[in-house]
C-alpha cells in the first residue's frame, strides 16, 4: 500500500531499521507483538521452529520490496519518498508524487509490479528444489512453497479494486484522467467504504479478528479520503488556486 496523504509518519513507537538510497525504513513496535503471537500459534507447521521465523521475515521482506517499488516509482516521476513504515497490517510507503494522474498511477502500480516480478523467481525456486513432487517435503521445501504462495496472495489481495488497496488506488488514478481529483477520490473512497463494510461483515461472521482489523483500517482510510475530497471541494469553491501546489 502507499499513502500519498503524508510525506512523513510520526516516528513515535517506531524503530529505524536502516536507510537505503535516502529512504528510512521504520518498524512499528506492534510488529514484534504480532510476530510473537504468530510464531507461538503456528509452531506445528515445520519440524524446526526456525522456519517459522524465516517465513515471517520473508513475508516482511516481500512487503518491503513492494514498498520500495512504490517509493522509487514516486521518485522517478519527480516526487518525494523518504519513509517506509512496516507494521503488522503490512507496509506503508509515504510518498508525495507530483499532482498528476499519470505520476500517481505509476507510483501505485509499481508496488504490485514488484510482486509480479517475484512470481517467476519464486516459481523457478519451487521447480528447482522439486517442491511440487515432494512426497514428504522437507522444511525448506515447505518454506519455498509457502513463500511462493505468500507472494501470490499478497498480489491478489493488493489488486482487489477496493480503495485504499493498491487496486482501488489504481482505479482512482484512472478515474482521475476523466474527472477532477476530488471526485475520483470520493467515488473510490465510497466504494472502498462499502467494500470494507462487506469485508467486516464476513470477518465477524467467520470470527477472523485479523480480517476485522484490516477492514476497520481500510474503512478509516476511506473516511480520511472522503474528508480530504470534501476539503478540496470546499477550497475549489472558495477559488483557492494553490490547493494542488501545497500538496496533500
Ligand atoms: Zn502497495
Amino acid at each position: 500500500m502507499s499513502s500519498p496523504f503524508r510525506s512523513r509518519p510520526a516516528p513515535q513507537g517506531t524503530l529505524r531499521l536502516f536507510r537505503f538510497k535516502g529512504i528510512d525504513v521504520f518498524l512499528h513496535w506492534s510488529w514484534a507483538v504480532v510476530a510473537v503471537i504468530d510464531l507461538q500459534t503456528r509452531h506445528n507447521e515445520y519440524r524446526s521452529p526456525i522456519w517459522n521465523v524465516a517465513e515471517y521475515l520473508s513475508l516482511f521482506a516481500i512487503v518491503l520490496l513492494h514498498e520500495f517499488g512504490h517509493a522509487f516509482a514516486c521518485r522517478s516521476t519527480g516526487g518525494r519518498a523518504d519513509t517506509i513504515l512496516l507494521w503488522p497490517l503490512g507496509g506503508v510507503a509515504y510518498v508525495n508524487p507530483p499532482f498528476r494522474p499519470k505520476a500517481w498511477l505509476w507510483g501505485i502500480a509499481a508496488g504490485p509490479l514488484v510482486n509480479v516480478a517475484l512470481i517467476p523467481v519464486t516459481f523457478a525456486a519451487s521447480w528447482y528444489f522439486g517442491v511440487e513432487h515432494a512426497v514428504r517435503p522437507t522444511d525448506f521445501q515447505r518454506f519455498v512453497s509457502t513463500v511462493t504462495f505468500i507472494n501470490l496472495a499478497l498480489l491478489i489481495f493488493n489488486m482487489l479494486p477496493i480503495y485504499p488497496l493498491d487496486g482501488g488506488q489504481i482505479v482512482m488514478s484512472i478515474l482521475w484522467f476523466f474527472v477532477p481529483f476530488e471526485r475520483a477520490l470520493s467515488i473510490s473512497a465510497y466504494v472502498g467504504m462499502a467494500g470494507a463494510a462487506v469485508g467486516l461483515a464476513f470477518a465477524i461472521h467467520w470470527g477472523n479478528y485479523w480480517m476485522v482489523a484490516i477492514a476497520l483500517y481500510a474503512a478509516w482510510n476511506c473516511w480520511r479520503g472522503i474528508q480530504l475530497a470534501e476539503s478540496i471541494r470546499q477550497m475549489r469553491r472558495l477559488n483557492e488556486p494553490s490547493y494542488a501546489r501545497r500538496g496533500l
